[in-house]
């Protein structure tokens, strides 16, 4: 059986707060707001990773109101999702990713954060398809006030 799911993040851009995009740091004057690291791509992938499985959203697996997890490296977040697939007795296809950004440009990046995923997961990079995008000077993240991403995740296995 194959199963599909669907996440998506948005994080505010601070002067501050090193950027964590992917699980790797990237040299940047502001960075991602959040009771977290910030790392809204990690967020939308495990988010699709929970969705292909119906079983809720990461807010529900790391509630932001616990302090246990306040400044938590999301590749653990990541990690402890792609774990829940593995119990669940599938495994990942592939997933495919866009970090919504003017600033700083990615694609220099990109590479990297596909290894840092598919890392975190333990699949292949092969697997993990991520796509450095703008908003076309459009709305807060065109503005630069934010970060958004998207990813879909394709899951195989199950009965
Ligand atoms: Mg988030």
């Amino acid at each position: 059986m194959n199963r599909i799911g669907f996440g998506e993040d948005i994080h505010r851009l601070v002067e501050g707060r090193p950027l964590i995009l992917g699980g790797i740091e990237i040299p940047f004057g502001k960075g991602l707001l959040g009771h977290s690291d910030g790392d809204a791509l990690l967020h939308a992938i495990a988010d699709a990773l929970l969705g292909a499985l119906a079983l809720g959203d990461i807010g529900a697996h790391f509630p932001p109101s616990d302090p246990r997890t306040e400044g938590i490296d999301s590749k653990k977040i990541l990690a402890h999702c792609g774990e829940i697939v593995r119990k669940q007795g599938y495994e990942i296809v592939n997933i495919d990713a866009n970090v919504v950004t003017e600033q700083p440009k990615l694609r220099p990046y990109v590479d990297a954060i596909r290894e840092s995923v598919a890392a975190t997961l333990g699949i292949e990079p092969s697997r993990v398809s991520v796509k450095a995008k703008t908003n076309e000077g459009l709305g807060p993240v065109g503005e630069g006030h934010a970060i958004r991403c998207n990813a879909v995740a394709l899951l195989s296995g199950g009965e």
